[in-house]
């Protein structure tokens, strides 16, 4: 099959546009793979997700290219127009607008941290309202906010972004960034010209026609990977949108705790150190609590199985070590409720008792999985309050 004529290759921004069908195959009963003998969608290419839109009226959900064709993926039923007919197409003008938007503001930062830092661009995803691109080197937060500004100052320019295919003898003479050495048929994407060329880049993906349509190029947050970086970043609507929802969550923080925006940080230490100090109280009430518990309990020849209200394990175990003295046999502390269960800590009043000789009958009698040594058990119970009571009450030995 001869390959598809790319209009998006002649116009970036032709977003409706008329085509001869050449080929129609079911994929199944609603699927139909639809090759045209031209075309504005850009099919999924270089990290880009293909262009979304409608053909003759029916959902286009994915553009693949093969040897130069591209197969359409359309849902659609019987009533789609067979081979030989001419039908419209249209895409999601936005959804394009804003991918361009994305892809050519990467192409204006892979061209400034390879100008400046000699970093290739050797990762990039370009999904929708997700942009990522990857660097062989490390760039810290200061540098990328230089890059940044940088980068902004070439969109304030509004240069001109060119997108052509040199014949192989002016290929041969040019400088240019590109993910694999290419020969032929390569397609070139400049911004800027002349003194103002800002970077050149080996590209088959559609872009703005001037950098100003980009409007902002934001990077966001950034990580260290494979022995460089992975930076997030959004352009243009992406980016006022991403801006936006950011701007909402902190007014709403800021409402929340009473302060003014620009005081948001500040607000939220205070709230912090507020939450730690009550910690600190909520602490030191606990302990005086868990003395006067261990000071009313009685002394016993017999077990004491207690019930402690937070969960705490440092809690717990200062319970049973206390509190197993003031009796002769088991000393079970227990955290939980009837529908989840209890977990536990059991010691002994005696330090004669071998625990490990009791382990089975304790895990049979409160339904446990729990082991330990000679003189502390731990595990679940899953039993309710009143049966570990009874146990407890009726244990001997
Ligand atoms: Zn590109």
């Amino acid at each position: 099959m001869t390959a598809t004529r790319r209009l998006f290759d002649e116009n970036s921004h032709l977003f409706d546009f008329t085509a001869k069908i050449l080929s129609v195959t079911p994929i199944d009963e609603d699927t139909l793979s639809v090759v045209l003998d031209a075309t504005a969608f850009f099919p999924e290419g270089g990290g880009q997700a293909p262009d979304t839109g409608v053909l003759c009226g029916f959902s286009v959900s994915d553009v693949q290219e093969h040897d130069g064709v591209i197969y359409h993926t359309v849902k659609a039923d019987a009533s789609f127009p067979a081979a030989g007919c001419t039908v419209e197409g249209q895409l999601d003008r936005e959804v394009r607008l804003r991918k361009m938007q994305n892809h050519s503001g990467e192409h204006i930062i892979s061209g400034i941290v390879h100008r400046i830092y000699g970093y290739t661009n050797v990762g990039f995803h370009l999904g929708n309202g997700d942009v990522t691109l990857d660097f062989d080197g490390v760039l810290t937060r200061e540098q990328l906010n230089e890059i940044e500004d940088e980068a902004n100052r070439i969109v304030a320019a509004s240069l001109p972004v060119k997108a052509y295919y040199p014949s192989p003898e002016v290929l041969a003479t040019l400088a240019y960034r590109a993910k694999l050495e290419l020969t032929e048929n390569v397609r070139m994407v400049e911004i800027g010209q002349g003194e103002d060329m800002m970077d050149r880049c080996a590209c088959c993906a559609p872009h703005v026609d001037n950098t100003g349509e980009i409007g902002l190029i934001k990077l966001l947050d950034f990580i260290h990977y494979k022995g460089g970086v992975r930076i997030h970043m959004l352009c243009g609507l992406d980016a006022l949108e991403d801006y936006r929802q950011r701007y909402t969550d902190v007014a709403l923080l800021a409402a929340r705790l009473s302060v003014k925006q620009q005081d948001l940080v500040a607000g939220f230490d205070r709230l912090q150190a507020e939450i730690e100090a009550q910690k600190q109280i909520i602490f030191d009430l606990r302990q005086t609590l868990l003395s006067m518990t261990l000071a009313s309990l009685p002394e016993t020849d017999g077990s004491l199985c207690l019930f402690e209200e937070t969960g705490d394990a440092n809690a717990m175990r200062r319970l049973l070590n206390e509190a197993a003295p003031k009796c002769k046999l088991l000393c079970g502390v227990f955290h939980g409720d009837d529908q989840s269960g209890y977990r536990y800590f059991i010691g002994r009043g005696d330090p004669s008792i071998d625990l490990k000789q009791y382990a089975k009958d304790i895990n049979a009698a409160l339904n446990a999985k729990g082991g330990g040594s000679s003189e502390m058990l731990q595990g679940r119970a899953g039993t309710t309050k009143a049966q570990i009571q009874a146990f407890f009450d009726t244990f001997y030995i």
